[in-house]
């Protein structure tokens, strides 16, 4: 899978992308990203990326121009990528849409900054708009390193032995060592914490089953 990023802050993904998983399937190749400045995508002599909206109103837009720009550049040698644009606007990020996503052999990222993309964009170089939640970010980075790895875990291989992919409904409390933790003393009486019991039991029947429940 390649993840084609683009941003006009190329340096936020570097130190998530350096480490752990993300960091280790770059190595064994399972996944490559690759970052792109769209200031590199400009025709004017002081790259702009922004201006004012029509119409008026506060803050600044992003141009069409060099998303457009990068977009053709990337899809020259891969033509089947899938664009999405990050926006507040678009169908919200669950795990089947990661699923499908990760069908993908190429998915390039647009991410928005100021007060958004010129329209045109979600028009006619995204394929679709997609958001992470119902809040207001101040741009497209975090989404896109969110949807990065919700599609990542999708891929056999990237994870470690020592995580599991479990869907949403799959996911149940846990708890490590010690048994009982002791927490500070809060005005002279110890605060004792302890696992429930039916972890500690052995009766796997049992653990299921309250696993289940949860
Ligand atoms: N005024 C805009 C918000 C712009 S925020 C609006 O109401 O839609 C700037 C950029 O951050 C957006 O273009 C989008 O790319 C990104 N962004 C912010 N919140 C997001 C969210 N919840 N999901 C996905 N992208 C988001």
């Amino acid at each position: 899978m390649r993840f084609h990023l683009l941003t006009i802050f190329p340096g936020i993904f570097d130190s998530y992308l350096g480490e752990s998983l993300f960091k280790r399937a770059q190595k064994a190749r399972l996944i490559s990203t690759h970052v792109y400045n769209l200031r590199d995508f400009t025709s004017d002599k002081h790259h702009k990326v922004d201006d004012r909206p029509f119409g008026g109103g506060p803050g600044m837009v992003m141009k069409v121009e060099p998303v457009y720009k990068a977009v053709a550049r990337i899809k020259k040698t891969r033509p089947k990528a899938r664009v999405i644009l990050f926006s507040t606007r678009g169908r919200k990020l669950d795990a089947i849409a990661a699923k499908r996503l990760s069908k993908y052999s190429d998915l390039i990222l647009i991410c928005g900054r100021y007060e958004g993309v010129d329209e045109r964009v979600a028009q006619r170089v995204a394929d679709e708009e997609i958001s992470i939640g119902d809040y207001v970010l101040s741009g497209g980075e975090l989404p896109a390193l969110v949807l990065m790895e919700a599609v990542s875990r999708q891929l056999p291989g990237f994870l470690g032995k020592e995580e599991s992919l479990e869907e949403v409904n799959g996911s149940f409390p846990t708890y490590t060592r010690p048994e009982v933790f002791v927490a500070g003393k809060a005005k002279g009486k110890a605060r004792k914490w302890s696992v429930p019991p039916v972890l500690l039991s052995g009766d796997h029947k049992k653990i299921e089953e309250w696993r289940r429940r949860r």
